[in-house]
């Protein structure tokens, strides 16, 4: 009922706003941003109406980068709705951004977008539109919720808001499978929640096998052999390195691309020697330009030459070195030195070499990190990479919030990161002893 109420009000007020202005703005045959228009409760509002000739054009303006299964429901519905308003429409556009356009000088808008015809998948979807609607209907309009199992459906395309169907589950249940997909499904739908239940006939893959006889028997998985064969791998000096980006749809500076990663703060703890305290190095750009310059000057300047640079999931800290090295050849030379210095904290916990079952089956820092060393990102002011990256931007670009305490939590959690892996390592040689 709460949400029948809140579709109504919304239409209401929309309508108030949109809908005669969008008549009116309809006869002049002009383009028309956002025009809505109302078929039996669906309201319908495409980004861009163009005139072509007795018909209009539907344009539907997108972020992304290209074409997703999402969007052409999205532009099947708007079709329905203006077709059924007796606005006959021609062809159906999306337009997403080129991510293969790279910046350089001014910004060239007709290379950043990229206009898709999507008209023919659009009409195939088109097809039992109606029935699906009046399935929606039935929905809303029930007093009863519908008996639906959970499953991927609640975080694709979307996160559900209604997350709390996920509260009644056990602790580590199916859906922590390390890459169960399908097999999670299924499972629940068999009536199997937790992982120590999963039946013996049940074929799991080496990774997923560890998970349920960590859970069953209640234990901690080490494989005290790959783990030292890891060990093994590190020279000293080592260094513990993180990055810190930012990213915008729209490139603000040369050389980047839609959503590139542009790195605007690093951590490095160096230990020189076996048994010596660790050093820590930090940069946090501070001026309300291009940040990359003075990031690579930084971090050539505490990185040295030799030894072990060890990052947690090496893929991003590498993809930001190599970028940097494309951008500024003269320092592309260092950076090659660097990359194949690189070792990755990930792999032992990706391969379970090590898995605890409070890492509920994720090998990301922020689970391994507390599951063995018992310390964690809990109560700090910024705890994960997505807010410092708005933080940042906000108070460096925007203008907005309290720039010295935003600056000293970010520097706090950064280190964080770093410190975090030096403790983890300490704790990896403590276990196989
Ligand atoms: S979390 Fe959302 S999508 Fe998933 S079952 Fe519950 S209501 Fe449905």
């Amino acid at each position: 009922m709460a949400l029948t109420c809140r579709l109504r009000i919304t239409l209401k007020i929309l309508k108030i706003l949109n809908l005669e202005d969008s008549e009116n703005a309809l006869k002049k045959k002009k383009l028309l941003f956002e025009a809505g228009f109302e078929f039996k409760d669906c309201f319908s509002r495409a980004d861009i109406l163009f005139p072509d000739k007795n018909k209009w054009d539907i344009i539907e303006v997108k972020s992304g980068t290209q074409v997703k299964d999402i969007n052409i429901h999205d532009v099947s519905f708007q079709k329905y709705v203006y077709e059924n308003k007796g606005i006959k429409i021609g062809k159906c556009f999306l337009m997403h951004l080129n991510n293969e356009y790279i910046r350089k000088g001014e910004l060239d808008i007709e290379k950043l977008f990229i206009k898709e015809d999507i008209t023919k998948e659009v009409e195939e979807h088109t097809n039992g539109i109606k029935e699906r609607i009046d399935e929606m209907f039935k929905i809303i309009n029930s007093e009863k919720s519908p008996k639906v199992s959970i499953g991927n459906q609640c975080k694709d395309p979307y996160e559900c808001p209604v997350c709390h169907c996920w509260d009644s589950l056990p602790e580590n249940h199916v859906f922590c499978l390390y890459r169960g997909g399908k097999l999670s499904c299924e499972l629940y739908d068999n009536g199997v929640e937790a992982i120590k239940d999963i039946p013996d006939n049940i074929k799991l893959n080496d990774k997923q096998d560890i998970q349920r006889d960590c859970e069953i028997h209640k234990k901690v998985h080490v494989d005290k052999n790959e783990v030292k064969q890891f060990l093994k791998k590190l020279e000293y000096p080592l260094h513990y390195l993180d990055f810190e980006t930012f990213s915008t749809a729209i490139p603000m500076f040369d050389g980047l691309k839609p959503y590139s990663n542009v790195p605007f703060q690093f951590s490095l703890h160096v230990i020189r020697k076996e048994g010596n305290k660790p050093e820590h190095y930090e940069f946090l750009y501070g001026g309300n330009g291009d940040p990359r310059k003075e990031f690579i000057l930084a971090l050539k300047k505490v990185l040295g030459d030799s030894g072990s640079v060890i990052a947690y999931n090496q893929s991003f800290e590498t993809g930001r070195l190599k970028e940097l090295g494309e951008y500024f050849p003269e320092h592309k030379k260092w950076v090659e030195g660097v990359l194949i210095r690189i070792i990755d904290l990930l792999v032992p916990f990706r391969e379970f070499s090590y898995y605890n079952p409070k890492q509920h089956g994720s090998a990301s820092i922020k689970k391994v990190l507390p599951a063995l060393t018992g310390k964690s990102y809990e109560g700090m002011d910024i705890g994960e990479g997505g807010t410092a990256s708005v933080e940042f931007f906000n108070t460096t670009y925007n203008n907005k919030g309290d720039k010295k305490r935003i600056r000293e939590s970010l520097l706090k959690y950064c280190c964080l990161d770093t410190e975090g892996m030096v403790w983890i390592v300490d704790k990896l040689r403590e276990i196989v002893k």
